[in-house]
Parts: C-alpha cells; sequence; structure tokens
C-alpha cells in the first residue's frame, strides 16, 4: 500500500483513513464455534446452567494441567478472583501494589478495606523495584502483590527474597500471563496464590472468567468454599463468601479456547516479529521485548515512543493512528495512584517517577486473530510515515489550532 507514502495522504489531514473498519486492540479470539455451539447444546439439553458444572469441572482440571499446579480454581471474572484470594489470603493492613496496572488490581484491595501501597517500576523494565517495596514496608504491612504485566513475569525471585526477609508473603495479579513461564516454570505457581482474567479483551477468554491457581491445599479450600457463599457442604457455611463461581457457558468457552490457545499464540508470536521486523529501523519507536528462552503469550505487542528520538509523542502517534482507524491504546494511563479514590487521597497519591515516564510513552497495537499481516504492514507504514513528517505533523497541527483561534 502506498496511501501513507506522503503527509496529505494521512487521515488526521483530512486524507481516507487507512481501514474502513476500527482495528481494536484486545479484539477477541474466538476457538472452534462448532465445539462450542455443541457444548451449549449439550449444557441445555442436561439442564446444568452453574454450580460447578461438568464442563467447569473438565476445564479446571485441564487447566492445572496445562499449567503443572495443583489448585486450579475457576471464577466468574478476573476482579472476584483477586478479591477472593484476598480474603482466603488473609490479606490486611497495607499491601504494596504497582501503581503501573489495571486499576482492578488496586480496587480489589481498595474495595476489601485494605489500603493498596503504590511504588515505582524499577527503571528500565515495566516491573515493580523490589528496591522501591522495601522502602515502603512499614509494620502495617501484610503482602506484596505483583503484577506480571504484559505477561511478563515481575521480579518474582526479587520480590520472594524481600518477603521472606520481612516474613510478608506474595500474591500475583497474573492476568495478562496464562501460558507464560519463569525459570521454566509456568506462571500460576508462584507465590501463595496467583490469579488470572480471561475476560474477552484477555488473548484467552471465557467471555467473562477468571482463576485462582495455587499450590497450597488450605487456600484452595478457602477459595472453593468463599467463592460458593462459604458453603463447606450441604447446609454448613464455614466462612464469609461470595458469588464467584464460574457459569457452564463460560467454562465451555474456556474450552473451547483451550482448544485453539497454542494457535492463538502462534498467531501472537508471528505479529510481535512482524512488527519488531518493520520497525526496526523507525527511530525511536521500540517494541519491547519477551524472553524468548521462556514461553509467553505474546499477547500484547507494546511501542515505547521516544519523543525526542522520534520526534512525535505517544498521544501524537495515537492521534494519527486513531484518524486511520487503528484504535491503538495508552497503558494504563494515567496510573491507578493517578486515578480517584488514591489521587485525591495524598498518601496514595504519591510521586512515581519512573511510572510516569511508561504510562507517557508506551501504547498496544491490535494483534491477535482477529488481525492479519496485511493490517500489520499498513500499521507500519502509517507509523513510519508519523515518525517520517512528524515536524511536518507538529507544523500542520499548529496552523490548523491558529486558524481555529482567529
Ligand atoms: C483484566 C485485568 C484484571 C481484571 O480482570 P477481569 O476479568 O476483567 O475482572 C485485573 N488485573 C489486570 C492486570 C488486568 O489486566
Amino acid at each position: 500500500m502506498t496511501h501513507t507514502n506522503r503527509l496529505d495522504n494521512l487521515a488526521i489531514f483530512s486524507g481516507i483513513p487507512a481501514f474502513t473498519q476500527k482495528l481494536h486492540v484486545g479484539r477477541p479470539n474466538i476457538g472452534d464455534r462448532d465445539y462450542f455451539m455443541a457444548m451449549i447444546g449439550v449444557m441445555l439439553d442436561r439442564r446444568w446452567l452453574t454450580n460447578n458444572g461438568p464442563f467447569a469441572k473438565e476445564f479446571e482440571r485441564r487447566m492445572a494441567e496445562r499449567l503443572g499446579v495443583r489448585h486450579f480454581l475457576a471464577i466468574n471474572n478476573g476482579t472476584i478472583a483477586l478479591e477472593i484470594a484476598i480474603k482466603a489470603l488473609g490479606l490486611t493492613g497495607e499491601v504494596i501494589v504497582p501503581s503501573m496496572t489495571f486499576i482492578a488490581t488496586a480496587h480489589a484491595l481498595q474495595w476489601l478495606g485494605i489500603k493498596p501501597v503504590f511504588c515505582d517500576v524499577k527503571p528500565g523494565t515495566y516491573h515493580l523495584d523490589p528496591a522501591c517495596v522495601e522502602k515502603h514496608i512499614t509494620p502495617h504491612t501484610s503482602w506484596i502483590l505483583g503484577v506480571h504485566l504484559w505477561g511478563q513475569p515481575c521480579d518474582i525471585d526479587g520480590l520472594q527474597a524481600i518477603a521472606d526477609r520481612h516474613n510478608l508473603k506474595l500474591l500475583f495479579d497474573a492476568a495478562h500471563a496464562f501460558g507464560c513461564s519463569y525459570n521454566d516454570r509456568m506462571i500460576g505457581n508462584f507465590g501463595n496464590a496467583e490469579v488470572f482474567s480471561f475476560h474477552a479483551t484477555k488473548f484467552f477468554n471465557t467471555l467473562e472468567g477468571g482463576a485462582v491457581a495455587t499450590n497450597d491445599d488450605g487456600v484452595a479450600a478457602r477459595v472453593r468454599s468463599m467463592r460458593n457463599f462459604g458453603f463447606v457442604e450441604n447446609d454448613f457455611v464455614a466462612y464469609e463468601g461470595t458469588n464467584g463461581k464460574m457459569n457452564e457457558a463460560a467454562a465451555a468457552m474456556g474450552l473451547t479456547s483451550l482448544g485453539s490457545v497454542d494457535t492463538f499464540i502462534a498467531t501472537n508470536f508471528r505479529h510481535y516479529q512482524q512488527y519488531g521486523r518493520e520497525l526496526a529501523d523507525v527511530p525511536g519507536i521500540s517494541v519491547i521485548e519477551y524472553d524468548e528462552a521462556e514461553q509467553n503469550n505474546f499477547q500484547y505487542v507494546i511501542l515505547n515512543v521516544n519523543e525526542s528520538m522520534a520526534g512525535i509523542s505517544r498521544d501524537e502517534l495515537v492521534e494519527v493512528l486513531v484518524a486511520e482507524n487503528v484504535l491503538a491504546r495508552r497503558y494504563f494511563y494515567p496510573g491507578c495512584h493517578r486515578l480517584e479514590p488514591y489521587r485525591s487521597d495524598p498518601t496514595t497519591n504519591r510521586d512515581l517517577p519512573e511510572t510516569a515516564k511508561v504510562v507517557e510513552e508506551t501504547m498496544g497495537v491490535p494483534t491477535g486473530t482477529a488481525v492479519g499481516p496485511g493490517h500489520i504492514h499498513t500499521i507500519c507504514q502509517i507509523i513510519r510515515a508519523a515518525v517520517t513528517y512528524a515536524a511536518e505533523i507538529r507544523a500542520r497541527k499548529a496552523q490548523r489550532l491558529m486558524a481555529t483561534l482567529v
């Protein structure tokens, strides 16, 4: 395609958008439709729609096997899974978390009356800085909640060492990290428990869904009971509980996704490589890398925009792409600590300079099975044109703004 070879052709300046339909980040991956529909038929025939049904049990068994973990407990979404894990593990007081994460990580704590203490990311990474964690430990700190952002495991060993030194425990938000490994062991096996999300926008979905994975039998028993109102057996409630059950349609979708998960990952990997190849010589634009010695799901292609080298800011680049119907996304702008209720609380809205930098420089671009190599080629051409004409784009935008002012 040659439509982006000239400045005038950019849609931001009244050119025709490169795509007639919007390309989203996180468009659902759909596995074998016939298999899914057949399972829905079976579900309706047997009139077993939820409450630890046969599909939910099968899903749990196969997921535990894939991760090599003792217990995999399916939950109705990732946020409830976090909340149940927090309750089952007995988190209290203050919990140290990164601000560079989806708001649900912080909200799950706050919702249960636990104070999230935000720490910065380690320079050059996107993950919780163990040195920052250690500085923020107080007598009220009970846990560290690490996040495997974009499927890159955080510094598990570094956090574990601090946890051991201070007698703290470790929970991980692994919402992005199903299918990823750390030191050749699958995510799901670390800390006292790990929590997954299978929301529609994650590469592996159960429509809505989540899970708690743990190798601790006691934790598993409490999660199992708490997701079902605290019931341990009929008419016997042992704990405070909630409704976190995964229904049969969701579990059927999970089994469907499981049938295609290796195809999803292979597609994501090809897309990640293509972006890396096609953008390799574009100044100031880099694709954040995954450790290819480990397993990864490659579900996020994240670009880092170095404004001084690219001549264009991340926000300007997003604007150029959105005009072309490429709905690139900022992650996780502006950081949890700059969102309510944390923003208005001087004890949670602290200065996190590395996080502030990362949320200004990173963006996600479309990948997954809803896009193909042709789409990605065009997206990369648009990015290349935006960088090539960065100065002219700025000048024209300024001119346009002036015109509206006179
Ligand atoms: C998606 C996500 C969640 C929440 O999961 P849901 O299934 O949408 O409730 C939590 N943490 C992170 C990092 C996420 O990306």
